[in-house]
């Protein structure tokens, strides 16, 4: 995929696992919400953590 390494993160000061998989290692990216779009209010910002082993996302409000 050519993607960056995934890494782990703390959270709370604890590992944070993938609830889907238990993986350990994720990307990192930001996301902007755009108007409009379900309950987000506009622009909300959030990072996302895209589990490596099978792809799913975690959302953190910024
Ligand atoms: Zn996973």
């Amino acid at each position: 995929m050519g993607k960056k390494d995934a890494k782990s993160f703390l959270i709370k000061e604890k590992q944070l696992f993938c609830p889907i998989c238990g993986h350990d290692k994720f990307w990192k990216d930001e996301a902007r919400v755009e108007k409009g779009i379900g309950q987000f209010r506009p622009d909300w910002e959030a990072v996302t953590l895209t589990c490596e082993e099978c792809r799913h996302i975690l959302w953190f409000e910024h």
